[in-house]
């Protein structure tokens, strides 16, 4: 595996999955850039990558919004002069019963984690189209593409259309030459599910999982950075699961 000279924009790329795939990007011969909301976070991947002796650049983006999404693709080109890989990560979790869940926390869960990775898709594979490059485009969907589980219900609805997007767009954007994956994992540690302890999302993962313990983000990064490489060229349209066998269960 090997991504020596490609460019890529890894949205979320201040913590966790995003985190753990930038510096794996990095370390593999990448350049990446850091599309985050979370400036401080954002940089500090930057300066890990830098350190590492890597080259990534920040570029502060909330993925609700298309025109920032948008500009992030463009710093990459204007920076590095292509865009080889597009990691719609960026995620955010809110996570109560349904019949407590306000309609304006569905609204959020969407516009990120929904609508965020549509713009995604579409900044990029326009931009790839015009530039003629045969691009990826990876989507971090998750087990919650697939499985109900109790107090996830915004985070299902828009994980679930994660999953269909890809292989719709995967269709669409095959005779440009671009494919288009998703990793779905299973629980892995990061903020995301470590802030909610005391609804047991953590303790309900890890007992689903088959060797009963959290994923670590290192562990879904190796399967992205497979995916974005050329060895991965056959598969287009897939959702991989990364969850320890827990939606085999
Ligand atoms: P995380 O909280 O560590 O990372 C998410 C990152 O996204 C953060 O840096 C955050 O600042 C950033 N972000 C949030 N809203 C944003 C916005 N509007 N614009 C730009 N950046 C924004 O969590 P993570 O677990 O690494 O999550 C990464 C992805 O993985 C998410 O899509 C999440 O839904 C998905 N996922 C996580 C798990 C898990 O168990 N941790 C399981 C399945 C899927």
């Amino acid at each position: 595996m090997n991504l020596q000279g490609t460019v890529a924009v890894i949205t979320g790329g201040g913590s966790g999955i995003g985190r753990a795939t930038a510096l794996k990007f990095a370390r593999e011969g990448a350049r990446v850039v850091i599309a985050e909301y979370n400036e401080d976070t954002g940089r500090e991947t930057v300066n890990l990558i830098e350190a590492a002796g890597g080259e990534a650049t920040f570029v502060r983006t909330d993925v609700s919004d298309f025109a920032q999404v948008e500009t992030a693709v463009n710093v990459a080109v204007d920076t590095y002069g292509r865009l080889d890989v597009m990691f719609n990560n960026a995620g955010i979790g809110h996570f109560a019963p349904l019949l407590d869940h306000e309609p304006k926390d569905y609204e959020c869960v969407v516009q990120v984690n929904q609508h965020g990775v549509y713009y995604g898709i579409l900044a990029a594979g326009r931009k790839m189209r015009d530039l003629q490059i045969k691009g990826t485009i990876i989507n971090t969907a998750s087990v919650y593409s697939y499985l109900a589980s109790p107090g996830v219900f915004s985070y299902h609805a828009a994980k679930g259309a994660v999953k269909m997007m890809t292989q719709s767009a995967a269709l669409e954007l095959a005779p440009y030459g671009i494919r288009v994956v998703a990793v779905a994992p299973g629980g892995v540690n990061t903020p995301i599910i470590q802030g909610y302890k005391d609804m047991g999302l953590e303790e309900n993962m890890k007992r689903h999982h088959m060797r009963r313990h959290l994923l670590e983000p290192e562990q879904v990064a190796n399967v992205v950075a497979f995916l974005a490489s050329s060895d991965a060229d056959g598969i287009n349209g897939s959702v991989v699961m990364v969850d320890d066998g827990l939606a085999a269960f």
